[in-house]
């Protein structure tokens, strides 16, 4: 079977001010059907430009992208809106993500009307369902968004992107503001979600210790080039880039992981 997104040469350059900032370079990869790629690195590689290049939330200048055996970068207006349902994301910021004003129903309601994903009367029905989903109490439906605590943001919006029952999500440091134990049970949320639905995740983080939780594979970039990729453990457990040893010895416990594999006996 194709992979579910294939991306060829891709690159961007942003241009303000007279001002050239090369983001993404001539990045290639693949990605199959229930599978999570890792993209670490640095602050400033071009981990959320890569992102948001294959959401279509900003347009190359160069480099082609296949997703769903369809030429994405080809689509527009009313087919792109359509087939934007197939591939969701997830932010870091819960609360930039959603309208203010957005109860948790309002909320998911949205994309469920907007993609027509249920008949309208089985769309309380269907939001509870996607709440019991993601460890949420269904009468958490009428709560504010905005009064929720991060973790259950997180879930909302984890929600909110399954309702259109995506093949691929994208989360964008979507961990990275929880603190250690909202962390671990969104992400065992997240593998769940997986092995339930097929879902392929596009999974960017600083992190590689959350990568390695989560990723079978891992791409690691570098100012805006992929510097090495592989899966995850061998990646860990044998860097052979700069990049990849500067992330792993940023976590201590991944070190002592690391020195405990290579002892000799
Ligand atoms: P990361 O997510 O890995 O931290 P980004 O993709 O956000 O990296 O940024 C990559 C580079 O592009 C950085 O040098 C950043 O300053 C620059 N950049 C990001 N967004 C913009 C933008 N909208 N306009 C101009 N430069 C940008
Ligand atoms: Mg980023």
């Amino acid at each position: 079977m194709a992979p579910l997104l294939v991306v060829e040469g891709l690159s961007k350059t942003y241009r303000s001010q007279g001002r050239n900032t090369p983001a993404v370079c001539d990045v290639s990869f693949t990605l199959n059907r229930g599978e999570t790629l890792g993209l670490a690195g640095p602050s400033g590689c071009g981990k959320s430009t890569l992102a948001r290049l294959i959401m279509r939330l900003v347009e190359p200048d160069e480099g082609s992208i296949r997703f769903e055996d369809e030429d994405w970068l080809s689509l527009s207006g009313q087919d792109l809106r359509q087939n934007r349902q197939h591939m969701q994301m997830v932010f870091q910021d819960t609360h930039a993500a959603f309208n203010p004003r957005a109860t948790v129903e309002t909320a998911i309601g949205e994309p469920l009307r907007i993609h027509n994903i249920v008949p309208s009367r089985h769309r309380t029905a269907e939001i509870a369902r996607l709440l019991e989903r993601v460890g949420l109490p269904a009468n958490f439906a009428k709560r504010p968004v905005l009064e929720l605590s991060g973790g259950q943001r997180q879930r909302v919006a984890i929600a909110r992107a399954l309702s259109t029952r995506p093949s691929l999500l994208v989360m964008d440091e979507a961990v990275s503001a929880l603190d250690v134990s909202v962390r671990a049970q969104i992400l065992q949320l997240l593998v769940s979600v997986q092995r339930e639905t097929g879902l392929a995740c596009l999974f960017v983080s600083h992190d590689i210790a959350v990568i390695r939780a989560v990723c079978h594979r891992v791409a690691i970039m570098d100012a805006g080039t992929i510097a090495e990729h592989g899966e995850t453990r061998h990646i860990i457990s044998a860097p052979q880039s700069q990049t990849a040893r500067r992330l792993i010895a940023a976590v201590p416990r991944l070190q002592t992981h690391k020195d405990h594999d290579n002892a000799q006996p």
